[in-house]
């Protein structure tokens, strides 16, 4: 196949095309989806050299699968790594990362907001196996210098954090993590590879929900690790194949494959709206504060203008009545839907004090930074005027809110 090679290609065409021959096989636009379990051998010679890695081809789904194989590929090349590894979720990319990096006696430092899941993945899994877990306040990269020791292997964090939307400084952290010897890995679900390309700030790995923009029509799970190719065999051989089995399923990779093609598209559209649902949000005198790094006065503003393509499609906003008012304001939504998750075409907002983060007590979401008013918006594909208008009914209900139903086509 000849294509143009003189001026590398852009990211759209990327994400359509990467390393998919539509005139190859039998000449069809879109790649086949494998459904094999298991793959056969021609002689046992054959056989014998696969399961010895001298010899390229499969041997059984749960190591690889042409179908995942390709979205590897593109994800690997997107995110501008070496290799990536799919997962059956994005819990299941960062435990299967995790249990290949980490063994007894290792630390690791992490942020003080951690996506809830992640968060009890480390202090309840990882600790029961000798594992320290160390939280600081990594917009703060002196306090990661004033705790980094010989033990500590892998740094971790978000950015934007899930859900208070505070920033982290990539290259920053990845200079003092690796002069200490440790490696950083990044959480990049907010983002996706459109707005933000951890690895070419210095980290090590890059983790994805591509439950969440990447497939980005609510109709699936699935997860991804990018990063070096040696490290990502490790991760597929021992943390994926034999610790976790979070295998992504041929079907789910060839529905995020789909959702790649329109992702440029998509998260502009998701910016355009979240940057509407902010201005207003950030004017309301019912509204303590609007987070959301394309603000101007978002404090870490320049921070987002360096580091992120466009601010992205999240925002969180605190509501002056605390706890009540946050639960008033989610009952009374019409159009935006209650929900946990993110990066949908419909716009959900979830309330972490009654929702994600209510096992926490209101000590502990204190000492996260996450304050009892406080709403998550992820801004959907939706018409912004109607998104706002919900929103402005929604904050000006009276105490008894109803439960929508109005939108419901
Ligand atoms: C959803 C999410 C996860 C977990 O992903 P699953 O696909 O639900 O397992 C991890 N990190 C962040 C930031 C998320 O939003």
């Amino acid at each position: 196949m000849t294509r143009p090679t003189a001026s590398p290609l852009g990211f759209s065409t990327r994400a359509i095309h990467h390393a998919y021959d539509p005139y190859a096989g039998d000449g069809a636009l879109n790649p086949p989806l494998h459904l094999s379990s298991t793959y056969t051998f021609p002689s046992v010679e054959d056989g014998a050299a696969r399961f010895a890695g001298e010899q390229a081809g499969y041997v059984y789904s749960r190591v690889g699968n042409p179908t995942t194989a390709l979205l590897e590929a593109r994800l690997a090349e997107l995110e501008g790594g070496e290799a990536a590894l799919v997962t059956a979720s994005g819990m299941g990319a960062t435990t299967s990362l995790m249990w290949t990096l980490l063994q007894p006696g290792d630390e690791i430092i992490a942020d003080k907001t951690l996506y809830g899941c992640t968060f009890g993945f480390f202090n309840h899994g990882l600790a029961k196996f000798g594992v320290r877990i160390t939280h600081v306040d990594l917009t703060d990269p002196a306090q990661l210098t004033a705790a980094i020791s010989r033990q500590t292997r892998v740094v971790f964090f978000e950015t934007p954090a899930n859900p208070n939307m505070r920033l982290i400084d990539i290259a920053t952290i990845a200079e003092i993590a690796h002069a200490h010897g440790a490696q950083v890995v990044v959480d990049s679900t907010y983002c996706t590879p459109y707005l933000q390309r951890p690895l070419e700030l210095g980290a090590d790995f890059v983790v994805h929900s591509a439950t969440k923009y990447l497939g980005g029509h609510g109709d699936l799970l699935a997860g991804a690790i990018v990063g070096p190719k040696e490290s990502l065999d490790r991760v597929r051989f021992y943390g994926l194949k034999d610790m976790t089995g979070a295998v992504l399923s041929s079907q789910d990779a060839f529905l995020v494959l789909r959702g790649l093609k329109t992702l440029a598209l998509r998260m502009q559209r998701h910016s355009d709206n979240a940057l509407g649902l902010a201005r207003y949000l950030a004017s309301h005198p019912k509204v303590a504060v609007c987070h959301y790094p394309g603000l101007p006065d978002f404090p870490q503003h320049d921070l987002a203008r360096r580091q992120m393509k466009l601010p992205g499609g999240m925002l969180a906003f605190e509501l002056k009545g605390g706890l009540a008012a946050g639960k008033r304001f989610m009952n009374a939504l019409r159009l935006i839907t209650r929900a946990v998750s993110l990066g949908d075409a419909e716009s959900l907002a979830q309330h972490p004090a009654s929702m994600t983060h209510s096992f926490y007590t209101p000590e502990e979401r204190a000492e996260h930074l996450i304050s009892e008013g406080l709403v998550r918006l992820s801004a959907g594909l939706e018409d912004l005027d109607d998104l706002l208008a919900d929103v402005a009914q929604a904050l000006d209900a009276p105490s008894a809110g109803r439960l929508g139903g109005d939108y419901c086509y």
